[in-house]
């Protein structure tokens, strides 16, 4: 495969300063130890069973597929996982994994506070301790998630350089995990960074298209025709779109966050704009300004404000296997809204860009086709920024 030594094409490798080394060796050791062992396959799977909910249900969204008039549309929910998304996939393995090498404590950087409130809730289950990193703007944004985190007895620590966001927070949690090897594993959130994570992440994340495989060919003996998922780092579509990479015949769709529009500088979306750079420990697409420095990057949605791509993601782009398009702040809240009103889900509003693109595809497409889309999270969390973007103050 081209993952050979975490490369996926001229993507990935390991960009890092010589004192992180030590730290990324011993993890990609044990990594390749225990991706093999069965004990700890065995372990993973009690985990995701009986604590996160596996399996996600695979929902087929009738009246949204009559709606829309044309291919069928499934709903992979990944927002009826324990914590509402795809994060606590990839937290319980890699918690797991950094209980079996010796670590005692977990740290995490987080955007929205997904990521950092799934860390702290396996923090909180396997005894270990704490750290989050986070934005002080994102610290503001989402007081309940930091309050969340607080209660799972984390320690959540504002990150105020840059533009404190999620970027900012990352940089930060290499250099704490560079001071503290030795009893400190950093729990990264998606399919990014230096190798082994974009691997091992994305090999924890892939139970989703194993399931979608199984539950499709029970309830339509075949698979889909295209499988959609929003990218962010990219770690939910990576998990969406793995066991469909050789199957040749399925499209596979990324929905990147265009913000207000991939002609202005209030975008998220990295294959559209970016260009090629290394970055947070490794080669791939990133939003860059003229002189290459990585730009500051806008989308309504937190979980998707992230000025890079996960490296298979730039490889799989190169290669043509995989679509990715933009989608606007307004086409997601539109999603969000439509999404809701016709199946009674909220989906997260990150989602709402994968949910945006099928319904512009499904109209397109034959009523004998069909389009699995990834429901990354739930939008409980997203309900008072969507009314204010709409107008409308709401006591959060
Ligand atoms: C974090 C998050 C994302 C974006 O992260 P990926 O690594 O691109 O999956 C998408 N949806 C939800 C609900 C999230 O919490």
């Amino acid at each position: 495969m081209s993952e050979k030594r975490g490369r996926f094409g001229v993507h990935g490798g390991q960009y890092i300063p010589e004192t992180l080394m030590n730290a990324v060796i011993e993890l990609e050791k044990a990594y390749e130890h225990y991706r093999n062992d069965p004990e700890f396959n065995r372990e993973l799977m009690e985990l995701f069973h009986e604590y996160a909910n596996r399996p996600s249900r695979l929902y087929y969204a009738e009246k949204l597929t009559r709606t829309l008039g044309g291919a069928k549309i499934y709903l992979k929910r990944e927002d009826l996982n324990h914590t509402g998304s795809h994060k606590i996939n990839n937290v319980l393995g890699q918690a797991l994994l950094a209980k079996k090498m010796g670590k005692t404590r977990l740290i995490a950087e987080t955007g929205a506070g997904q990521h950092g409130v799934a860390t702290a809730t396996a923090a909180a289950l396997m005894d270990m301790e704490c750290v989050v990193f986070m934005g002080e703007e994102d610290t503001k944004r989402q007081a309940l998630n930091v309050y969340r985190m607080k209660l799972l007895g984390a320690e959540v620590v504002p990150v105020t350089t840059g533009t404190a966001t999620l970027k900012d927070a990352v940089s930060e949690a290499l250099r704490e995990w560079t001071a503290r090897i030795e009893d400190t594993h950093y729990c990264l959130g998606s399919v990014m960074g230096p190798h082994p994570f974009p691997m091992m992440v994305r090999d924890f994340q892939a139970v989703i298209s194993r399931e979608i495989k199984e539950e499709m060919k029970q309830k339509e003996g075949r698979l889909p025709d295209a499988v959609i998922a929003c990218v962010g780092g990219g770690s939910n579509a990576m998990g969406s779109f793995y066991h469909f990479i050789e199957e040749e015949e399925v499209r596979l769709i990324g929905c990147e966050a265009a913000g207000r529009g991939t002609n202005t500088f209030e975008t998220a979306a990295t294959i559209s704009t970016g260009k090629l750079g290394i970055f947070h420990g490794m080669k791939s697409y990133f939003c860059q300004d003229k002189y290459g420095q990585i730009a500051p990057v806008y989308s309504i949605s937190a979980g998707l404000d992230y000025p890079g791509i996960g490296p298979e993601h730039a490889y799989l782009h190169d290669t043509g296997r995989a679509e990715y398009v933009p989608v606007t702040d307004e086409e997601a809240v539109e999603a969000f809204e439509f999404l809701s009103k016709t199946e009674g889900i909220i989906p997260a509003i990150e989602s709402a860009h994968a949910i945006a693109y099928a319904m512009k595809l499904a109209p397109t497409m034959g009523k004998d086709q069909i389009i699995v889309v990834t429901v990354s999270g739930r939008g409980d969390k997203d309900c008072a920024a969507i009314a204010r973007y709409r107008g409308e103050d709401i006591y959060e």
